[in-house]
């Protein structure tokens, strides 16, 4: 048995299941993006993804049926999983994880579900709900332009379906930094998607990537985020800092001078302001991405502001010789925390790195090449 699925889904969705509606992304041209680069956008036919979710359905009392063979009582068990999947394939293993996570939540992929039209996107969610009835949560990814020319009736058919929470790649919130990296969607856009989301009832998690600036925008682009986010007060913003990729336009511009990246220590500062700036929201702050240098900057405003920035203070002041250790840490997974710094054998470990690497000369070029590599 087989369901098509894409290639990528919010780190938050994890244990969702994953029901792809659509194919690529329509615009695929962002500067800093790869992802669906020379993959042509198509809508799935409508019948195709419904018979998908008929087909988690069958595959789900599989699995159950194989808990019942393993003697755990149709309870979806680790080790009923492994076996799913070495008995089955992936599908087996994947919707025997989603069985074992709760059976609760469901992304829709690929990059703008949100260009179907209301009407079929609302069935395929119905569909879902009725055909899987433990899911409690269907997210999807939307670009703002799309969300921004959809009525409020149209997004609150699709939250009454079932809809609960739209993942928009904000980027910034500066219409020069959209118009240097062509995201093709204006600061005006953002905002009027955002509120029409939030009008509906669905939950809005923006996507911000601090270092897209550059060093010419930095300011702007940590304040007008800010400025959207304050307008807007969605329910999350996550960070995903900027990696400059090989490939694509924003490589060209960087490697031309157009473009000047910001260091480690610049992206922490621009990330300080735009936490700084962030005024009567109740946003919750997410940093769950490994490209992020500080994991720990996570919490809800307002009442975290004082925390986070005390994190972020923390690292500011840190000797510089503890800052690389931390940095070269983080990169090569040794680190998550500050705190992690503090136990001899991993900082001791990072400084024989830092050692393989060549000494801090060498510093810049190798934290960019571990950092490419998670993208
Ligand atoms: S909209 Fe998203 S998927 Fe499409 S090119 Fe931009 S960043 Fe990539």
């Amino acid at each position: 048995m087989f369901i098509e699925q894409g290639p990528i889904r919010p780190p938050s969705e994890a244990d969702s299941l994953l029901i792809r509606v659509t194919r690529n992304c329509p615009w695929n041209k962002c500067a800093f993006c790869k992802t669906f680069k020379g993959e042509q956008f198509s809508r799935r036919p409508i019948e195709d993804v419904l018979a998908d979710v008929d087909t988690v359905s069958r595959v789900s009392g599989q699995v159950q049926q194989l808990s019942r063979e393993m003697g755990r009582d149709g309870i979806i068990t680790a080790d009923v999983v492994h076996e799913a999947g070495a008995r089955h394939g992936h599908l087996h293993y994947h919707v025997g994880a989603w069985l074992y996570n709760g059976s609760k939540n469901v992304f829709l992929q690929d990059a703008n579900s949100l260009l179907l039209k209301t009407d079929d996107l609302v069935r395929i969610v119905k569909y879902i709900c009725q055909v899987l009835p433990a899911v409690e949560r269907i997210t999807t990814y939307a670009r703002a332009d799309t969300a921004a020319r959809k009525k409020v009736h149209e997004l609150t058919a699709l939250r009454e379906a079932g809809l609960n929470r739209i993942h928009m790649g904000m980027e910034s919130g500066s219409d020069q930094v959209l118009k240097l990296i062509q995201k093709g969607v204006t600061a005006a856009q953002l905002e009027e998607a955002g509120r029409k989301i939030k009008a509906a009832g669905i939950s809005i998690c923006w996507y911000v990537m601090p270092g897209l600036g550059g060093r010419q925008y930095s300011r702007e682009h940590a304040l007008e985020t800010a400025a959207r986010i304050n307008a807007i007060n969605p329910e999350h913003v996550r960070l995903r800092t900027l990696t400059v990729l090989k490939g694509t336009p924003l490589h060209d511009l960087m490697t031309s001078g157009v473009f000047e990246p910001l260091d480690e220590d610049e992206i922490v500062a621009e990330i300080r302001l735009l936490i700084e700036s962030l005024q009567g929201v109740t946003t919750r702050l997410v940093s769950d991405h490994i490209l992020n240098l500080l994991q720990e900057l996570e919490g809800k405003l307002p009442d975290d502001r004082d925390r986070l920035l005390g994190i972020i203070d923390r690292y500011q002041t840190l000797p510089e010789a503890e800052k690389t250790n931390f940095q070269v840490g983080r990169r090569a997974g040794v680190y998550r925390f500050l705190d992690d710094m503090r136990e001899p054998n991993r900082y001791r470990h990072v400084e024989a790195l830092l050692r393989d690497m060549g000494g801090k000369g060498n510093l810049k070029k190798h934290l960019e090449s571990i950092r490419r590599k998670f993208v």
